[in-house]
């Protein structure tokens, strides 16, 4: 396998390569997923191509197999906690204006309490 593209300093590539430790729930040749280290709910798993792609707003045309796995891995993380039947939420901050704070896109998936609409 090619090796994943890369940005240096970046957390989540250092959390994909192992350089920094994470509890990692699920890893396949394309995705990484590990918990939130300051979880927002009972279940908060963060699911993450394993290129680096600063956010979603970088995204093109390439990139759109790798969005939709994105999405399947986020509900199969939410059936495997068993908490999916309850209702869960899959969230994706791009820029900082919406709160992206680490710039390698990834999906948070929350689960496990009731989540209130409109979003803050
Ligand atoms: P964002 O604000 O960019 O949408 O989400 C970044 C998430 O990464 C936050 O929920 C934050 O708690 C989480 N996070 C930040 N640093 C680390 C870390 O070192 N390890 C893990 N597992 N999560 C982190
Ligand atoms: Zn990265």
């Amino acid at each position: 396998m090619p090796d994943p593209v890369s940005k240096p300093d970046c957390l989540f590539c250092k959390i994909r390569d192992g350089q920094i430790p994470a509890a990692i729930v699920y890893r396949d040749e394309r995705a990484l997923a590990f918990k939130d280290i300051g979880p927002k709910a009972p279940v908060h798993d963060l699911v993450i191509p394993l290129d680096h792609i600063e956010a979603l707003s970088d995204a093109d045309a390439a990139h759109e197999a790798v969005l939709g796995h994105l999405m399947l891995v986020a509900s199969r993380l939410a059936r495997e906690s068993g908490l999916a039947d309850k209702g869960f939420r899959v969230v994706m901050n791009s820029g900082v204006g919406a709160g992206q704070t680490v710039f390698h896109m990834h999906l948070h998936v929350l689960a496990g309490r009731s989540f209130g609409w409109p979003p803050g």
